[in-house]
């Protein structure tokens, strides 16, 4: 071959040299977006795996035999350890799906409720509801969005984060196509009333999602919670991500659910065009068996015990990190944490001066290379405002770190005591009053943007470059996120949508 234009070792050395200005992806110094068991040996497994497979398309399992043995070994792993295995035979049976992720299983849990609520109702117009916490992943905001269904939050607890169940109860009526609780909440680490919501669903005939997305592989393997899983009759349907605590590369989640004629409903089949029949049980079409394969191979390797083991891991991190946040005087943990995760408040109690700001906290401690992640604080309908927050997702490798991590939460904790938050309101009317036009500018904008307004207001928050470049995350985020809690909800998504649509677009 002659026709190449460059040699491919030169432009793999591009590549690694593009990689060495990510986040760290290994090592537990991101406590978000990455799940490391920290085993070398499952890392170098699951590339193997994919490597395998790469040239199949997941798109038909009766060509690629290999998919269909490999989507019911792993279906088959999470139906067991979520107990649907004992959930009966027939109409009881519980079946599942990969997909591509978290929120593809989330789409298509309500994407299935809808279509069941829509057969349950014929010739009813009502928009169905989908009822569910303040705290619900934000992909059930995507797929209400993108299915047709009205989003029904129910406040949380500013102290617990957890839901009212009468608030969730009183909610239920027969426009309700779906209930989602999750196990546990991304933002405070809530197990959320499973049970007892459940039992006011089923009697209603209403469906129940668990969204346990984030934690299930991991709380499947710790004892002594409230059920949650198929143990819980009302449970209609669940999901777990394998590219969070199943450690498989990023594209692997499984949804599963109960009784396999309300599965069928997810499919989407047709005979109407010339080419072959469609029969997708997922949004795509083709599809890579690469991270299906990766997650396949991690839990034939890993087996019930291995899992075990990494949770426990991580559940004696995250214990060791509550324990000592909780010495961090001026910082409370919200809650009652389940599972790998935690958010960590200002403590209120703590006079003003001795107050940490959880976001100054998390940008200290980004300057010592340990990136923990900043939540806004909000406003809930009917219910109190919520704190402003940080998060931590603890993985297996935390524990192997711990010992420098606590120190260096302690130390930043030490530099930003007594620092007030950053007052949102202050620096919107600061930059406001910069801009050409002023507030009215600033209203007018919030009314519609075109991307070049979107850019210079960008520009003018110091998040893109004047000539429209955007680029790496700025040193201090405390600053952005007060800008997120204080400006209007629509006015930052849309500058958000500018800020990521720029970033990816070429500039030569
Ligand atoms: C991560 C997550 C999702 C969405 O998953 P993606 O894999 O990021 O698409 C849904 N729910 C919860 C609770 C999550 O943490």
């Amino acid at each position: 071959m002659n026709a190449f234009e460059r040699e491919p070792d030169d432009v793999l050395a591009e590549l690694a040299a593009l990689r060495e200005a990510d986040a760290p992806t290994h090592g537990g110094r991101v406590l978000s977006y990455v799940y490391d068991s920290g085993l070398a040996e499952l890392d170098e497994l699951a590339a193997r795996a994919a490597r395998l497979v790469q040239p199949v398309n997941g798109l038909d399992p009766t060509t690629f035999t290999s998919v269909a043995a490999m989507e019911a070994g792993v279906v088959g792993f999470a139906r067991r350890v979520f107990h649907g295995d004992a959930a009966g035979q027939g109409s009881a049976e519980v079946v599942g799906s990969v997909t591509s992720g978290g929120t593809e299983s989330c789409l298509l849990a309500v994407k299935t409720a809808r279509d069941a609520w829509r057969s349950a109702h014929p010739g009813d117009v009502r928009m169905p509801r989908l009822v569910a916490p303040t705290t619900v992943h934000a992909a059930f905001h995507k797929a209400a969005h993108y299915f047709g269904l009205a989003l029904d939050l129910v406040p949380v607890s500013a102290e617990t984060g957890a839901p009212e169940v009468p608030d969730v109860v009183a909610r239920l009526d027969d426009d309700v196509a779906l209930v989602v609780m999750s196990a546990p909440s991304y933002p405070f680490a809530t197990l959320d009333p499973v049970g007892e919501v459940a039992a006011a669903t089923a009697e209603h005939a209403i469906a129940l999602h668990v969204d346990a997305c984030i934690g299930g592989f991991a709380l499947a393997f710790q004892d002594g919670l409230p059920q949650w899983d198929f143990r819980v009759p009302g449970v209609t349907s669940l999901s777990a991500d394998l590219h969070k605590y199943g450690y498989a590369p990023k594209g692997v989640s499984v949804l599963l659910q109960r009784g396999r004629d309300r599965q069928r409903r997810q499919y989407f089949a047709t005979t109407a065009w010339p080419g072959y029949p469609v029969v997708n049980p997922t949004m795509a079409g083709s599809k890579p068996a690469g991270p299906l394969a990766a997650a396949w191979a991690i839990v034939q390797v890993l087996g019930e015990d291995g899992f075990a083991e990494l949770t426990a891991r991580a559940t004696t991190a995250t214990a060791t990190l509550r324990e000592a946040i909780d010495g961090i005087e001026g910082l409370a943990v919200v809650g009652e944490p389940v599972g790998p995760l935690l958010a960590v408040r200002a403590d209120e109690s703590a006079p003003a001066d001795r107050r940490v700001d959880p976001h100054h906290w998390a940008d200290a401690a980004r300057g010592a290379g340990w990136h923990l992640q900043l939540q806004p604080g909000m406003a809930q309908a009917d219910g109190p405002a919520l704190p402003h927050t940080t998060h931590l997702t603890v993985t297996p490798v935390t524990d192997h770190v711990v010992g420098e991590l606590v120190p260096a939460l302690v130390a930043a904790a030490d530099t930003v005591r007594g620092t007030p938050a950053v007052d949102g309101g202050a620096l919107v009317a600061g930059l406001t009053a910069q801009l050409p036009g002023g507030a009215q500018a600033l209203a007018a904008a919030s009314a519609g943007l075109d991307s070049d307004t979107a850019a210079r207001l960008l520009a003018a928050f110091g998040l893109l470059g004047g000539d429209g470049a955007g680029g790496a995350l700025p040193d201090r985020m405390a600053p952005v996120l007060a800008l997120v809690e204080a400006l209007p909800g629509p006015l930052t998504e849309r500058l958000l949508v500018e800020l990521l649509a720029r970033v990816v677009e070429p500039r030569d």
